[in-house]
């Protein structure tokens, strides 16, 4: 049983910074997908003769929450023109794929598991009662073709298996049927067991596999928490124990793990890919609403508040496939590439630099994000994570007006029709908690609201900065949740092209990001200081970092990594000052496009 459920888009409506965040991704790629890039616009989903597989399901994962949190009545029927075209193919017996029967067995059933997920998330959106019925008749016949043996998991449907219990569930709650039960087993018992594989992630391997592979990765936190219940098993919070290994052997200062596009160590210079980013956040959100426990949420918000916004472009038109710590310039590599398995330009922003799967996957992470904002369970409602959005459910409407993470202040106006508890979720890094201005000593808070009551609640917490130590003696600056950076001026270059028939064209074209200000620096050891500044209309802005924080830098003698004039060394040189101090104001990491992350203390 979970611990905490999801609300839907018709009762979280985003505010503040959040929803002009996802306006200006409604603006961006992810609400023109459909006009401009071949392979959602020309789908074999829909009919058309390009990509069949992965792509479209990706891109309405994202775009369907984002339509409907935005209300947007034309991206809502552009949705729901393409899962209606996609639900006319699906055929007499259930399969829904677009392929020949004769494809079936070679068919990589992962697009199987992704479309059932996004169907779910179209039920929980627009709850269209002819939805269900499709789910049902497509993991039947998928579950009569495993059970059968006329086909198997392979590939990414082996290494994804747990993908499919999203819509095992939704269907098991509504009316358990044995056969869900035993698709769960085949599932489980087909697909990949990915504990036997935790020793490969130790040291980075040249090699492309899927048991390293970044986002099979991301995606595998969850399969515990999503599966356990439906096998009959105990939860014994196998995540933690993974996400320790990963983060021993691969960690970064946002929380991510490196794969260009495998597991690729602890370097500061390796990349991560945009999809792992997406997959992540989104397991943390399961896995807190699974277990309760807010390490995941604590999680969840650094890759949102982070990583996610330093990978996209201001604009949200463009994105990066990798994203790197310590990153001096996005040029592509004019001979090998740096990353183990990616090409020359997976570090560049561009329409689908690299690989295309990014292009279509991302646009979940912050619709899904502002979904996780509240959960609840029974009579009780959580803030899980402090953004400003509305809450209207049930006779509890909650508003929360803040801009967290950018301040630490949160005001609550909550009316109620019936009785509820209130619990507030508080991050462990908060000090110094003060409830309507009284000092409380905490790491949760909880309300009783009374029928009928009308009350505002003002929460407030200090956060400090802090270096945190980071392998090979490097460190970064935080503050709470947010990673700071040394930000690196950059000129941009675009390109215009077309390349297999796709058209990079402004704004969707390709960037290359050329630094044109020093990066070779040390931090002194003395106390920064944040300086709070007036928010510019685009939250994670590049130019206009709502905060900052003034600390002491010298240079050092840094010099490149063997082979690149356009990558900084893994380590410095040396880590003797050659110059005086200087202040520097370092940007948050989501705003900053080329930084300096990780770097030594000097006296
Ligand atoms: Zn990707």
């Amino acid at each position: 049983m979970s611990k905490w459920l999801f609300f839907t888009t018709d009762e979280i409506k985003p505010l503040g910074w959040l929803r002009r965040q996802l306006e200006i991704q409604a603006e961006g790629l992810s609400g023109n997908l459909d006009k401009m890039w071949r392979d959602v616009r020309d789908s074999a989903w829909i009919g058309g003769d390009a990509e069949g597989w992965e792509r479209v399901p990706y891109w309405l994962d994202g775009f369907i929450p984002l339509a409907y949190l935005l209300e947007n009545e034309d991206m809502i029927n552009r949705a729901k023109k393409y899962i209606y075209d996609i639900i006319s193919f699906q055929k007499a017996d259930g399969w829904i794929c677009p392929c020949t029967d004769e494809e079936r067995k070679e068919y990589d059933t992962w697009a199987v598991l992704l479309i059932s997920k996004v169907l779910t998330v179209y039920y929980e959106c627009s709850k269209d009662e002819k939805i269900p019925p499709v789910i049902h008749s497509m993991l039947k016949n998928y579950y009569d073709l495993l059970s059968s043996g006329e086909i198997k998991l392979f590939n990414w449907g082996e290494y994804r298996w747990f993908e499919g219990f999203i819509a095992i569930n939704f269907l098991w709650k509504r009316q358990p049927e044995s056969w869900l039960r035993e698709l769960a087993e085949i599932l489980k018992n087909q697909g990949a067991d990915y504990e036997k594989a935790a020793h490969l992630w130790e040291r980075p391997l040249n090699r492309w596999r899927f048991d390293t592979h970044i986002v099979n990765l991301g995606m595998m936190l969850k399969s515990e928490a999503v599966s356990y219940s439906l096998l009959n098993e105990e939860y014994t919070d196998k995540a933690e124990r993974l996400h320790a290994l990963l983060e021993k052997y691969n960690s970064t200062p946002v929380g991510l793990f490196t794969g260009d596009e495998c597991l690729s160590g602890l370097s500061p210079i390796q990349g991560t890919e945009l999809c792992a980013v997406v997959e992540q956040m989104y397991s943390y959100e399961i896995l807190f609403a699974e277990t309760g426990d807010k390490k995941w949420a604590e999680r969840l918000e650094k890759l949102a508040f982070n990583a996610l916004p330093a990978t996209i472009s201001d604009d949200m038109w463009t994105h990066q496939y990798v994203q790197m710590s310590n990153q001096i310039a996005c040029q592509k590599f004019p001979g090998k590439s740096l990353f183990r398995t990616n090409g020359p330009e997976a570090h560049l922003f561009g329409l689908e630099p690299n690989f295309g799967c990014c292009t279509a996957n991302f646009n979940q992470g912050w619709p899904k994000f502002a979904l996780s904002a509240f959960m609840y369970n029974e009579n009780t409602v959580i803030n899980t994570v402090p953004v400003p959005c509305e809450l209207n459910a049930d006779g509890k409407k909650i508003r929360l007006e803040t801009e967290y993470p950018f301040r630490n202040t949160f005001r609550y106006f909550i009316e109620a029709d019936e009785d509820f508890i209130f619990v507030i979720r508080i991050p462990s890094f908060a000090k110094d908690i003060k409830v309507n201005g009284e000092n409380v000593s905490t790491d949760g808070l909880s309300f009783e609201i009374a029928k009928g009551e009308k009350r505002e609640i003002s929460v407030s917490f200090e956060t400090e900065i802090r270096f945190e130590k980071r392998p090979y003696g490097l460190n970064f600056v935080s503050k709470g949740s947010l990673v700071f950076s040394v930000p690196v001026k950059h000129e941009k270059i675009m390109h215009e092209y077309v390349k297999d028939n796709v058209e990079r064209r402004f704004p969707y074209c390709d960037y290359e990001l050329v630094p044109v200000s020093d990066w070779n620096y040390a931090y002194v050891n003395s106390q920064p200081e944040a300086i709070e500044r007036e928010a510019d209309r685009i939250p994670f802005s590049s130019e206009n970092p709502p905060v900052v924080i003034k600390a002491e830098v010298r240079k050092i003698d840094w010099g490149f990594e063997d082979g690149y004039d356009t990558v900084c060394a893994k380590l410095p040189l040396s880590t003797e000052a050659i110059s005086e101090k200087e202040e520097i104001l370092l940007y948050p990491y989501g705003c900053a496009k080329l930084r300096m992350t990780e770097l030594p203390i000097v006296e």
